[in-house]
C-alpha cells in the first residue's frame, strides 16, 4: 500500500473507520485516525479580518488582496472539449468509456487544485495572525444567483473557511466567524447605512471614508467579531493590539 502518512505510527484501535473511495484515476483508502493535533506556534501579534469577495479570493483589513484562483474557468476549454468528445462517441463503445474517464481525470485534477489552494491559504493565514474573523456566508443562498454561482464555487470559500477552523484548532488561534448582515452596506467609519448594489466596488460615504468595498467590510467584520468577544473596536483598534485581548486567549 502506498500512503500519504505512515500507518505504522498509529495504534489499531486508533483507527475508527476505513473507507474505500473510488475517484476517476483509482481507487484510494482512507483511515480515520483519532490523534491530537496541536501545534505550539509563537503569538503572531496581529490580527486579521477577511472578507471573501468576488473579486478575490479574499480582501483582508489591512486591504490585501490575495487573488482568485480561476482553475475551473482555465480549465473549462479543456472540460468543454472532452465534454463534447463523450457526446460524439457511441453510447455504450469502448471509445466512450475512455472519453468518460479523460474527463473525470480532469475534473479531479480541478477540485484538487481548488482544495489546494484553499488549505494553504488557510494554513498562511492562521499560522501569521493570532486573531482571525471571516464572514459567515451563506454559500447556498448566494448560488442560487446563477450569474455568481460560478465564480462562488470555483473559488472553494467553504472549504477555505473549514481550513481557517481547522487550523486555528491545531494552532491555538481565535478563528472567529460573523454573521453578515450589513457588513459591506455600513461605513466603518461612522456605521452610516450606504446602499450599494454588487456591482459598486467602492465604499463612498458623507462621512468622508472612501474605502475599497471589501476592505471597509472587512474592518466591519472585526468590529462585530470584537463585539461578540466582548470588546469594543474603538478600545482597540485595528493592528499592533494583540494585548487588548489576549486574555481572551485560552
Ligand atoms: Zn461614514
Amino acid at each position: 500500500m502506498v500512503g500519504t502518512y505512515d500507518l505504522h505510527y498509529y495504534q489499531i484501535d486508533q483507527i475508527k473507520r476505513v473507507r474505500i473511495v473510488r475517484r476517476s484515476d483509482g481507487c484510494y483508502v482512507q483511515f480515520c485516525i483519532q490523534a491530537d493535533r496541536n501545534v505550539d506556534i509563537q503569538p503572531a501579534g496581529k490580527t486579521i479580518e477577511l472578507d471573501v469577495g468576488l473579486s478575490a479570493f479574499y480582501t483582508d483589513s489591512n486591504g490585501l488582496k490575495v487573488d482568485n484562483p480561476r482553475h475551473l474557468r482555465k480549465s473549462e476549454k479543456a472540460l468543454k472539449r472532452l465534454q463534447k468528445r463523450v457526446s460524439r462517441k457511441k453510447k455504450g463503445s469502448n471509445n466512450r468509456k475512455r472519453a468518460v474517464k479523460k474527463l473525470g481525470r480532469k475534473h479531479l485534477k480541478v477540485s484538487r487544485q481548488r482544495k489546494d489552494h484553499a488549505v494553504k491559504q488557510a494554513l498562511c493565514v492562521v499560522k501569521s495572525n493570532d486573531f482571525v474573523a471571516f464572514e459567515k456566508l451563506q454559500i447556498r443562498n448566494m448560488v442560487k444567483n446563477r450569474r455568481l454561482a460560478k465564480s462562488i464555487s470555483d473559488a472553494g470559500w467553504s472549504q477555505f473557511t473549514q481550513w481557517l477552523e481547522y487550523f486555528g484548532k491545531v494552532y491555538g488561534r481565535i478563528v472567529v466567524s460573523v454573521p453578515p448582515q450589513y457588513t459591506s452596506q455600513n461605513c466603518s467609519e461612522c456605521g452610516e447605512v450606504v446602499k450599494k448594489s454588487l456591482s459598486m466596488r467602492t465604499h463612498i460615504c458623507k462621512c468622508g471614508c472612501v474605502l475599497d468595498r471589501d476592505h471597509n467590510a472587512a474592518i466591519n467584520i472585526l468590529d462585530k467579531a470584537l463585539k461578540q468577544a466582548g470588546y469594543q473596536l474603538s478600545t482597540v483598534g485595528h493592528t499592533e493590539t494583540h494585548n487588548a485581548w489576549e486574555p481572551l486567549r485560552w
